[in-house]
């Protein structure tokens, strides 16, 4: 099977890149069969694979010559019936990200971008044996886990466990750092609009990979808490503000931190040209001397940045004995509406460690799986699930833009983020790792060699969507999945901060446009189309699966707030309905999405939420 397997992947390989040579052929390969082997949802992989033994019978070549697969390809990728649409988006992501993403650390695309490699590093377990019983248990050491760890362990004796190792204090390569970073080695898709997830995965979680962009939760969002969980100024108050004044300031938090890297002097300039308005992003970091060189967002966890782990954790604060890392916590054991013990394993042994409080901050997409785990049930937990979906446009310009070097992200506006009923999107720079791009933009190959060579010309810009759309576990228990459709309100958002991105690229001097969507749509400043009739053709892409290529890196809401146990999962203080002694303080709480980047609002309920415990 996996001869045939190999067959078709050549083949196709080669019509869509025909740049690569043998070696770089078989290093995606190598990539390409990591995928099938680790992809969670296996279902979707025993099609994809039924389809590429079907391909590499001769026979074939009667239908259709090796000539014409990659314009068979862009058909699927066009059609109107879903199922070929989705074999056409399925290939060309798996295939772009087969070109990048590399078990040896360095993609196949590299040395045609000049892009840095670095050796796949090392990473030293650390070994603290597993503790018979604690007084409190946090489990998930990220942006929710952190804090909370921290202020408990000034009151009771905590432990926390995570599943990820420490940062390993290397620059990593992107696959390297996917795949030790990242949950599900940053590959997993939901079912339904297939968005790709990005979560943290590691002591400090989120924090210790991402972007360092920390916005404040808006007074528009608190007031909407308030009123979905009927409370007046509960959220919107002296005392949450207070919690985000503790979060930013013990991080640093401060626009003073950052400067408009180089891959965004031109989107600053497009929409101002447009009208639009933008700012500097605040983050938490040191100082602006030591802006990274574009790759903490591989487990690098650069000193310079306030992760939990170095905010929250660090020794004068935290006893690094009491943190467990390598530890997967597989469920709790329940008895009489109380959590008397968190079931883990660790170097392949289970342990039983009995506890008195447990607090879950395993985030979004794990404290639900959980609590599933432990037999708990409520109609809402697994539910509600926000992903801030995004969408991405790139202009090519003239000058140099270093597209993945600097501060991770510069600027963002705002102007739109409450276009309506309180929803809408904001619009941030993106730092254009090959691996973020290129299932991104799978169709950029009208000549592909030309296209790797102009690479870094390249700029990337997102629309970030505060979405109303809500997605939902599926319990497979203990391969848990997700699925997630996008509504036409979101979808209108959507394209309305696509359109700007498209405009300000324009008016700040693109001479090529790229559009996120399957297949890639293409505007040349040198071809006859004029801009305006581009834009009308972005305007009319429908909202179907496999249409808009979508990622999150913000899950949120699967476990949310209300005071009544029919409408969520934990009440006002964070404790889960109907046990004693369990609390919740991730972003599985929020009563709806932030709307802006999660980390600091998550923080910010996490000690609001943690200082009544
Ligand atoms: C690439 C990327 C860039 C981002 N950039 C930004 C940004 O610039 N600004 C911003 O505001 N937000 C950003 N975010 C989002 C932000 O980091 C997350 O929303 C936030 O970290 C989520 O916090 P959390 O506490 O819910 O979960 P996490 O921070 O993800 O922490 C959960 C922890 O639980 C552990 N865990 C999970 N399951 C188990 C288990 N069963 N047993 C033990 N441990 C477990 C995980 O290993 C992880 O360490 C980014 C996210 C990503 C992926």
């Amino acid at each position: 099977m996996n001869r045939r397997i190999s067959k078709s992947f050549k083949t196709i390989f080669k019509s869509l890149y025909p740049n690569f040579n043998e070696s770089e052929i078989e290093n995606s390969e190598e990539y390409f069969f990591f995928i099938l082997s680790n992809y969670p949802d296996k279902s979707e992989i025993i099609q994809l694979k039924a389809l590429f033994f079907i391909f590499s019978f001769k026979v074939r070549t009667l239908i259709i010559s090796d000539q014409n697969i990659s314009n068979l390809i862009n058909k699927l990728q066009s059609s109107n019936v879903e199922t070929l649409r989705k074999l056409g988006f399925s290939i060309t992501a798996l295939f772009g990200l087969s070109t990048a993403r590399s078990l040896s650390g360095e993609g196949s695309v590299y040395k045609y971008l000049d892009y840095p490699v670095y050796k796949n590093s090392k990473i030293k377990k650390r070994e603290n044996s597993i503790p018979k019983n604690l007084e409190v248990a946090v489990i998930g050491s990220g942006a929710g886990g952190g804090i909370a760890a921290n202020l408990l362990n000034q009151k009771y004796e905590v432990g926390i466990f995570d599943k990820g190792h420490f940062p390993n204090g290397e620059t990593n390569n992107e696959t390297f750092g996917y795949h030790n970073f990242y949950e599900t080695n940053a590959i997993q898709q939901t079912r339904g609009y297939k968005v790709q997830l990005l979560a943290g995965m590691g002591i400090g979680g989120g924090t210790s990979i991402n972007w360092t962009t920390s916005l404040r939760t808006p007074d528009n969002i608190l007031s909407e808490w308030d009123a979905l969980t009927q409370q007046n100024n509960h959220f919107n108050s002296d005392s949450f503000n207070k919690s985000l004044d503790y979060i930013c300031q013990n991080l640093n938090v401060d626009e003073t931190n950052n400067k408009i890297p180089q891959k965004e002097i031109k989107l600053a300039q497009g929409l101002e040209l447009n009208k639009t308005s933008y700012k500097i992003i605040p983050r938490n970091t040191k100082n602006n001397d030591c802006l990274e060189s574009g790759f903490s967002t591989f487990g690098h966890s650069d000193d310079t940045i306030n992760s939990s782990y170095k905010s929250w954790f660090s020794k004068d604060k935290f006893n690094e004995e009491n943190i467990y890392s390598n530890t997967h916590v597989r469920s709790l054991s329940i008895s009489n509406g109380k959590a008397t013990h968190v079931n883990v394993e660790h170097n392949g042994q289970s342990y039983s460690v009995a506890v008195e409080k447990v607090i879950l901050a395993s985030g979004s997409l794990n404290t639900p799986k959980i609590l599933l785990n432990s037999g708990y049930k409520n109609k809402h937990l697994g539910q509600h699930l926000k992903l801030h979906p995004v969408s991405g446009v790139a202009g090519k310009f003239s000058e140099l833009q270093n597209p993945w070097a600097g501060s991770m992200q510069g600027i963002y506006s705002d102007d739109h983020l409450f276009r309506k009923d309180n929803y809408g999107y904001l619009l941030e720079g993106l730092p254009m790792h090959p691996s973020l791009f290129f299932p991104f933009f799978p169709n950029n190959q009208d000549n592909f060699g030309d296209f790797i060579s102009s690479y870094n010309y390249w700029s990337g810009s997102i629309v970030l969507t505060s979405d109303t759309s809500s997605g939902s576990i599926i319990n497979k228990n203990p391969q848990h999945l997700w699925k997630y459709n996008l509504n036409n309100f979101d979808h209108e958002n959507l394209l309305h901060g696509i359109e700007s991105l498209v405009k300000a690229n324009f008016l700040a001097g693109a001479e090529e446009i790229m559009v996120a969507t399957s297949p890639t749509m293409h505007w040349k400043r040198e071809s006859n189309e004029d801009i305006e009739s581009f834009i009308g053709k972005v305007r009319k892409v429908r909202n179907e699966p496999f249409r808009i290529l979508l990622g999150s890196a913000h899950q949120m809401g699967t476990a949310r707030i209300h005071p009544n146990p029919s409408e969520g999962v934990v009440d006002l203080n964070g404790k889960v309905h109907g046990l004693e002694n369990v609390y919740i303080t991730d972003s599985s709480t929020f009563p709806r999405c932030s709307g802006v980047n999660p980390m600091i609002t998550i923080q910010a309920m996490s000690h609001f939420l943690a200082s009544k415990i």
